[in-house]
């Protein structure tokens, strides 16, 4: 796991009130987003609890998929 993945998620469990989860696939996303950048689902979890169970989750397990995180171009130069 990168490290900046785990500040990622330390900042959400920090501030869970700015973020939700998306319905179907769980990402994580901003809380004023309109629809999921990962799956373009529009249902959202926004329980704060859930959110920061989901980011400590983040935090220890391996990710097992491509997100919007890494899709970001401040992410895709560290790859050159
Ligand atoms: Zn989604």
């Amino acid at each position: 796991m990168k490290p900046e993945r785990r500040e990622i998620a330390t900042t959400i469990a920090n501030d869970p009130t700015n973020y939700k989860l998306c319905a179907v696939c769980g990402a994580i996303i901003a809380r004023d987003a309109a629809s999921c950048p990962d799956c373009y689902a529009y249902r959202f979890d926004t329980d704060t609890t859930h959110v920061q169970d989901a980011a400590l989750d983040m935090a220890i397990k391996p990710q097992t998929a491509v997100s919007h995180f890494d899709l970001m171009a401040e992410n895709a130069e560290d790859s050159e």
